[in-house]
């Protein structure tokens, strides 16, 4: 297929602004799906993705449309839009020379429109706006397009105004990326470079490798070396995906497609990966910066038997979703298990969810928690780690303040876009989450973004609910609030027993929340009714030396319940 009549671009936008409605919409327009079915993101595949309404993995259909009398070959990569998933966004763009920017017309620009802008923008693509919804009783397009110029510096007039939903004004869309993004410099008779922008594993086939062809042909029954791993492979199928896959004959410089080669695991097709053949070696192309887990939790089977079931489905999962990180570990109260390391909250959620619902599996989730590095003072650790400075993921190991110099902690430049009557309040919160402002501007008469660096560790549980909920008492110092929590939840999952058993949270030796659980007492009289008075003392007498000794050496016996819930997420 011509090189010049090619074009690969991607879709970018905020959550729910429409990217996978405008994403069937293109397929539909150009044949690839049947446009009498009802077709609802199409591109999102797993179950957790139809469920959530969000896309986890990006997606790609090649398209074939007719414009002024030519055939075009048109390359669409479906992003997902929420932050977590940034990296595959990245991974997206780097086999694009151009992108749509979706914005809703209702709710214009918001934190993520910004953050994708900026990486379409720094890896120097074609940038598109899209204002979508038009159909909204409230969209406002004028307002958007103004906000759009105010803060990515495009012309108003380059803006497309669609309604996904209806189809209104999508060929448009369709003919904007054929005019302003250009064909990729790919040419057929330099020697192969294929680039792994991504890679699924198959029960059957192994792993399937999304490939975008920067020079050269590939075919069936060639032989191949991946640049990272320096192994050589012989392909077994290439083709498109339409959006399913099609195998073809070959794959052409300028496309994307799949490659199938044999490798058994995704880490063997390392996504930035540079593929070329074994005749003709080359430079391998640029990487990428591999994705950098945030997010720690530990994760056990709920109960012991299930641990090798477990094992075989976490190791199933990741092999799809190379960025989750896997140590062992184990608990006094839940046994063996993992710690695992995610890119964010809401990628612990959809893994979890995935492992429920695809590998059937049960499994308890820890409170997540961020890493954490110390720079160590005590020549005995620095000699037992090997290292100055330690990076701690468990919060189990952490050391001990006395051999440390310093604690390094990860912070995020986060983007706020509010109305302007939030902003006091919301600065007030980052601020109660140590956060240091960066940057405000208003986008325009009433909208106000806020860019501030925060401590991970501050927002990465429950910050957007309380950005969401402004009134929730935030004041105070967090600690307490947590350890009030924790207490409260154990104080209601443990048995009352014979004695009074005092759950108090400390930080460092400052006790700073406390619950009781009140002793039961036992009817020691019940079996002696009627006179004998001096007796029933005695009983009652004995009954509180018991408890007195209890009290002293008494273990609590706590359930594995009372654990679970409160180690437990939620
Ligand atoms: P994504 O998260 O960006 O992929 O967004 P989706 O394509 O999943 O759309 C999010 C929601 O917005 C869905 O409920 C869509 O039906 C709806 N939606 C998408 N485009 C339009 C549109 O043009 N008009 C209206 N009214 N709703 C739309
Ligand atoms: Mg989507």
């Amino acid at each position: 297929f011509p090189v010049e009549n090619t074009r690969n671009f991607s879709i970018i936008a905020h959550v729910d602004h429409g990217k996978s409605t405008l994403a069937d919409r293109l397929l539909e327009l150009t044949g690839a799906i049947d446009k009498t079915k009802n077709n609802k993101q199409v591109l999102d595949k797993l179950q957790v993705e139809r469920e959530r309404g969000i896309t986890v993995k990006a997606q790609t259909a090649s398209l074939f449309y007719n414009y002024e009398g030519k055939q075009y070959l048109l390359n669409l990569i479906d992003t997902p839009g929420h932050v977590d998933f940034s990296y595959e966004v990245s991974r997206s763009l780097s086999a694009c020379q151009g992108v749509l920017l979706v914005v809703d017309a209702n709710e214009g620009i918001q934190a993520q429109t910004v953050a994708n802008f900026f990486l379409a923008f720094e890896a120097q693509l074609s940038i598109i706006p899209v204002i979508n919804k038009i159909d909204l009783k409230n969209a406002d397009p004028e307002r958007v397009e103004k906000q759009i110029e105010k803060v990515f510096d495009i012309p108003g007039d380059e803006c497309i105004k669609i309604s996904a939903k209806l189809g209104t004004n999508v060929e448009s869309v369709l003919d904007a990326v054929i005019k302003r993004i250009p064909f990729p410099k790919a040419h057929c008779r330099n020697p192969l470079r294929a680039l792994v922008f991504d890679s699924t594993f198959d029960q059957y086939r192994g792993v399937i490798a999304n490939v975008a062809l920067f020079d050269g042909v590939v075919s069936k029954g060639d032989k191949i070396v991946s640049a990272h791993t320096q192994k050589t492979y012989e392909v077994n199928e290439v083709g498109v995906l339409n959006p399913n896959e099609q195998p073809t004959h070959k794959l052409y410089a300028g496309q994307v497609g799949y490659l199938i080669a044999g490798m058994k695991d995704v880490t063997e097709a390392q996504i930035g990966d540079t593929l070329y053949l074994h005749k003709q070696p080359v430079e391998p192309l640029p990487g990428f910066k591999s994705a950098k887990p945030m997010v720690f939790a530990g994760m056990y089977p709920v109960d012991q038997s299930e641990y090798n079931n477990l094992k075989s489905a976490i190791e199933k999962l990741t092999l799809n979703d190379s960025s989750v990180v896997v140590h062992r570990d184990s608990s006094l109260a839940l046994g063996a298990g993992w710690r695992l390391g995610f890119l964010g909250l809401l990628h612990m959620e959809v893994f979890n969810q995935r492992l429920e619902q695809e590998y059937n599996a049960s499994v308890i989730l820890t409170t997540p928690t961020v890493p954490y590095k110390a720079v160590l003072s005590s020549a005995k650790l620095i000699k037992e780690y090997r290292e100055k400075e330690i990076t701690i993921i468990n919060p189990a190991q952490f050391p001990d303040k006395s051999k440390v110099t310093e604690y390094l902690e990860p912070v995020v430049l986060g983007t706020i876009i509010t109305p302007d009557e939030y902003t006091g309040k919301i600065m007030m919160l980052c601020q109660a989450r140590r956060a240091v402002q960066k940057n405000m501007m208003y986008i325009d008469q009433n909208r106000v973004m806020l860019k501030y660096l925060f401590p991970l560790n501050e927002i990465v549980v429950d910050f957007y609910d309380s950005l969401k909920s402004l009134s929730s008492g935030y004041a105070r110092d967090k600690a307490y609030s947590v350890g009030k929590a924790i207490c409260e939840r154990l104080k209601d999952s443990l048995p009352r027993q014979l004695f009074e058993i005092a759950i108090q949270a400390a930080l460092g030796s400052k006790i700073i929340a406390r619950e009781t659980v009140k002793a039961y007492r036992k009817n020691v009289l019940a079996k002696c009714y009627g006179g004998d008075i001096t007796r029933k003392m005695k009983l009652l007498k004995r009954q509180a030396e018991g408890k007195k000794k209890l009290r002293k050496v008494g273990n609590v016996e706590v359930p594995k319940d009372a654990f679970i819930k409160v180690l437990k997420t939620q």
